[in-house]
């Protein structure tokens, strides 16, 4: 079980859509494009270690990687990732409304840098799962391009809603590109699953 999360803003206005900022710190930036850069055409992945700095706004401070994937697969280690967000708590000093738990990242060598249709149900499910108390998650999805640069995407989950296309930064002005694909969300779909 996770401990109490951060939380995303209820909007009052129901209308108002809510907005999910992902910005990567510095380290993570390099971490990210040397592990890519060992994988080569491998999949990896972990969790995402965030500490909340705005209203929907969430800055990556560290990030586990796991290196066991493959060309198109990569199956996450949940105990592997639990302790390094153990670690993560004790090290910020269990503060876990500020710094927790934010969600996943992988890496898509082969593909365009944003879910599969898989990714998109994994995620979903994971969100939904009533032994996490997650009221949204992130999925951060990356790979390196043609030229070397970091590109990616992020996605936020909450339990009965469709997934949410969320902005995706680096610090460094430019360090990381969003990759776009078009994908219908249809909303009534998700909401049928929860
Ligand atoms: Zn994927």
């Amino acid at each position: 079980m996770w401990p109490k999360r951060m939380n995303l803003t209820r909007h009052a206005d129901k209308r108002a859509r809510t907005v999910i900022e992902v910005i990567l710190n510095s380290r993570c930036v390099r971490k990210l494009r040397r592990e890519l850069c060992a994988a080569g055409s491998r999949e990896i992945g972990g969790v995402l270690a965030a500490e909340q700095v705005g209203d929907g706004c969430f800055l990556v401070v560290d990030l586990s990687v796991q290196r066991n994937g493959t060309y198109s697969h990569f199956e996450r280690d949940p105990i592997q990732h639990r302790e390094f967000i153990r670690r993560f708590h004790e090290r910020m000093g269990h503060k876990p409304e500020r710094f927790n738990y934010l969600g996943e990242w992988h890496s898509h060598p082969a593909f365009p840098a944003t879910p599969s249709d898989v990714d998109f149900c994994q995620m979903q499910s994971l969100v939904e799962d009533v032994e996490q108390k997650s009221t949204f998650l992130v999925l951060v999805v990356v790979k390196l391009g043609l030229n070397g640069e970091l590109r990616g995407s992020a996605y936020g989950f909450r339990p009965g809603f469709a997934p949410l296309r969320g902005w995706l930064r680096s610090i460094e002005k430019g360090a990381i590109q969003e990759d776009f694909f078009t994908r219908n969300l249809d909303s009534r779909k998700w909401k049928a699953k929860a």
